[in-house]
């Protein structure tokens, strides 16, 4: 896995610098050829009025004219396209002269692009093809915002349609990978409940947003925001995008790699970027570059805050914090390629940093997600381990070492249980006491080892009762059982009584008288009214009874029955058991 990790890591960085470098054949540079002059009106200056040398100043309340005249190579060829990357404007003209003296002029504003934004964050302009050679192209920006950032080729149109279809598909690419994982997480998040997973699907679905307003495909549905509104919104989603991103770190990384206040000074930065990013995109009258300037201190105290939390979690051993570590290193180097290929390979490239951090990202999502989802299976077999080991210890607590049936503990719950149950459902539940008689005398005579085999013996038999019923061991030689269903409870204790006298014994010691057991018995079907200690001692009661009228016979106990006086349970006081009363009610 860490092999195969490093591995595609390694080959993807080498297809980021791919394509990072990757210009198309055929295009011109458009920017280093300009001759420039910047007027207060949108009047097209004369022949004399540019300058061909040095950069332009001052354009940004005014209009900057930008003029290439064609060499004679580039006369040879019909089918221009011009390209231009650069949407913060307030309004755009280009004109294309021909050398009859003919112009052909588009303009566009920002907020409608018209038919002329591309993918790419590009804007694209098509020169008419006519019979004539193509002279010159005058570009005019009225308020540009960058001269720096503005590209502008010339390309032959079929590159151009060329181009836009590989980015198109990579772009798409990458917008289905984001759809999918954000789909893949909400999913996750509704069925494991997993805070991860939401700011997970938070983050993926700032980088659809964000890729969407990049790319102008939003402009599909929204045209308006074309231009610098598109900018703004992408800076906004990207500020949300690293506050989500840092809520996945802290809500993903393993407990105690990360100190407290660490944690604490993280997510108030993250508040602090989503706070200053929402402020920034509606920024009140007068303040704009402040709020730019603040987001920008925010969002970099932001960066070097994870950057310094993933190191340390990573030092202290969080596999979390290495693998967001990895993911992230990709995105790092896609920005650092696309600033390298900015200064080496100039304009000529296809691939915008963005589209790369847009593809990076993908990548980087589906690589969280699938982590993600190896963790969570391991905290699954974890969770079911622990499950059942719980389970079992629970079942030994419950369970009686010598015959196996309930202890004394387990059969109350049970039996509280089952009789909670009879409320409104007008089931039959039958609440049974059995003692064995005169038990002391099989120890006495025959020894304690036989006197176990017998409890045994008779544990069995009660096991072996059909119907629905719940027996257990409360101590000594005494059983309790919780019957439930129609049946007559008279009959059903003297079967029980005469299984328990029917039982042969005399494998285990020859000599063994058979054995005999006294029952108590209540309906709790017949005292809707009655808690289950009432229960407990009336049928303590009745066993009680049934010994003192002579032993091996049932007597019915009733609630209203019990007096008194007689609170405290006989069960375990009178008779000489060495073990703790079975009835005491400190449950
Ligand atoms: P009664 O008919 O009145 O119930 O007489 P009894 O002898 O059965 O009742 P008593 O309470 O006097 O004696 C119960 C005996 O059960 C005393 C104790 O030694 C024995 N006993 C309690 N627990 C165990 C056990 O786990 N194994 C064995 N072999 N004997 C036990
Ligand atoms: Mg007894
Ligand atoms: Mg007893």
């Amino acid at each position: 896995m860490r092999i195969i990790r490093h591995r595609s890591i390694l080959s993807l960085n080498f297809l980021l610098l791919f394509l990072a470098f990757t210009g198309s054949a055929g295009a011109v540079v458009l920017k280093p050829h300009f001759c420039h002059a910047v007027t207060s009106s949108n009047h097209l200056p004369g022949p004399n009025g540019y300058r061909c040398d040095g950069t332009p100043r001052g354009y940004e309340k005014q209009w900057l004219w930008l003029r290439h005249e064609l060499t004679p190579d580039e006369r040879a060829r019909t089918d221009w396209s011009l390209t231009i990357r650069q949407t913060r404007f307030r309004q755009l003209s280009v004109i294309f002269h021909y050398v009859d003296g003919r112009t052909n002029i588009h303009t566009v504003r920002a907020g409608d692009f018209g038919d002329h934004w591309a993918l790419n964050a590009h804007l694209a302009f098509p020169a008419p093809s006519r019979d004539v050679e193509l002279d010159s192209v005058t570009i005019g920006f009225q308020d540009l915002a960058a001269y720096d950032l503005l590209r502008v080729r010339l390309l032959p149109e079929p590159i151009r349609a060329r181009e836009a279809g590989i980015v198109a598909l990579l772009a798409g690419c990458a917008l289905s990978l984001l759809f999918a994982s954000l789909i893949y997480n909400l999913f996750l998040f509704g069925v494991a409940k997993q805070r991860s997973a939401l700011w997970h699907s938070l983050w993926v679905a700032c980088m659809i947003g964000w890729g969407a307003f990049w790319s102008q495909l939003a402009l599909a549905v929204v045209p308006a925001a074309a231009g610098i509104a598109s900018v703004r919104i992408c800076a906004m989603l990207a500020a949300f995008a690293e506050a989500a991103a840092t809520m996945l770190l802290l809500s993903s990384i393993e407990p105690g790699m990360l100190p407290r206040w660490g944690r604490i000074s993280l997510r108030a930065l993250a508040a602090a970027v989503v706070a200053a990013a929402a402020l920034a995109i509606m920024p009140p009258a007068g303040t704009p570059s402040l709020l730019a300037n603040i987001l920008t201190i925010v969002v970099l105290a932001l960066v070097i805050g994870v950057i310094m939390a993933t190191g340390v979690a990573w030092r202290r051993g969080s596999r979390f914090a290495r693998d967001f570590a990895l993911a992230w290193s990709l995105p790092i180097a896609a920005v650092l390629y696309s600033i390298i290929s900015d200064i080496v390979v100039t304009d000529t490239r296809i691939f915008s940093g963005e589209l790369l951090v847009l593809l990076v990202g993908a990548f980087q999502t589906v690589w969280l997600s699938v982590r993600a989802t190896f963790t969570l299976a391991a905290m699954r077999v974890e969770r079911d381990r622990e499950r059942s080991q719980r389970a079992r210890f629970e079942q030994l607590a419950e369970t009686d070492d010598l015959t196996g049936v309930y202890n004394r503990r387990g059969f109350l719950v049970r039996a509280r249980q089952e009789l909670a149950r009879t409320d409104g459902k007008q089931r039959t539940v039958g609440l049974i006491l059995a003692d064995v008689d005169h038990f002391k005398r099989i120890n006495d005579t025959h020894g304690h080892d036989v006197g176990d085999l017998v409890l045994r013996r008779i544990a069995d038999a009660l096991r072996a009762l059909s119907g629905d019923v719940v027996v257990g061991r409360l101590g000594g030689e005494e059983f309790g059982l919780v019957v439930a269903g129609g049946l007559a409870l008279d009959i059903f204790v003297e079967q029980v009584r005469e299984t328990i006298s029917a039982i042969d014994m005399t494998d285990i010691a020859a000599t063994l008288p058979g054995v005999t057991a006294s029952f108590g018995y209540v309906r709790a079907s017949d005292h809707p009214d009655a808690s289950f200690e009432p229960l407990l001692r009336a049928a303590d009661q009745a066993l009680y009874r049934a010994k003192a009228l002579g032993r091996n016979r049932g007597v019915e106990g009733h609630p209203a029955d019990v007096q008194r006086g007689e609170e405290e349970p006989r069960i375990g006081h009178d008779r000489r058991t060495h073990r703790s009363s079975p009835l005491s009610f400190r449950q």
